[in-house]
């Protein structure tokens, strides 16, 4: 499953890189608002197999884990959801005026990836994720609703919590005092690394 999600990775960073060399970019948007859509049906996999920022930010997570840069913990003054809305708007009044009054295009999505990459340098992926992506805030809004999911059979699971180490959304909490997981489809990006390592075989993608 991992080298399935690494390739369509891959697959859609070339695809991203063609569509921006070629000026094309209202098809990737179209990707976007396809995934947008979709997500209230199958979840956020647009994070998971096609965001260009997300695999970036694995390479930047590599480094930092390889450098021993990551800090284990996300500031407060970062964990709010306002924020990721806030640079949607910044984003879109970024567009329209340099379009309108400079007559030229801003490459906001170049510099939204480079955030991306330097922020998980030093912080876990979530916080990018979680904190400041909008395009992640827009998924929230769909991804909530998902009929399929990346779901923890409550019964199966004995607590271990190894699922919520491998988790770069953060999306695994545990019930107390039960300590069973529990996925928020809200942020949960359907990557299935908790699947693949969850020892007794408790979580499955299902509806
Ligand atoms: S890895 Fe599996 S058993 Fe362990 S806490 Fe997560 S869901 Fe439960
Ligand atoms: S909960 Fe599981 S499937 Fe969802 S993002 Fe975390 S590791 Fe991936």
């Amino acid at each position: 499953m991992e080298k399935v999600r690494v390739g369509m990775e891959l697959l859609f960073l070339l695809i991203f890189i063609v569509l921006v060399a070629s000026g094309k970019m209202m098809l990737w948007l179209t990707i976007f608002v396809i995934s947008l859509l979709t997500a209230a049906v199958f979840g956020r996999y647009f994070c998971g197999y096609i965001c260009p920022m997300n695999t970036l930010m694995r390479l930047s997570e590599m480094i930092s884990m390889k450098m021993g840069w990551q800090s284990n913990s996300v500031p407060k003054w970062l964990q709010s959801r306002v924020t990721p809305w806030v640079v949607l708007v910044l984003m879109i009044l970024t567009t329209i005026f340099s379009k309108r009054i400079l007559q030229r295009e801003f490459p906001v999505l170049l510099i939204l990836l480079f955030v991306a990459f330097f922020v998980t340098l030093r912080l876990k992926p979530w916080a990018f994720h979680n904190h400041i992506c909008p395009y992640g805030a827009l998924l929230r809004l769909t991804g909530k609703y998902a009929k399929f999911a990346t779901t923890v059979n409550a019964s199966d699971c004995i607590g271990c919590k190894k699922c919520a180490k491998v988790c770069d959304a953060n999306a695994i909490t545990f019930e107390s005092p039960s300590k069973e997981a529990r996925i928020d489809p809200s942020i949960c990006h359907q990557c299935a690394a908790c699947i693949t390592i969850c020892p007794v075989d408790a979580i499955r993608y299902q509806k």
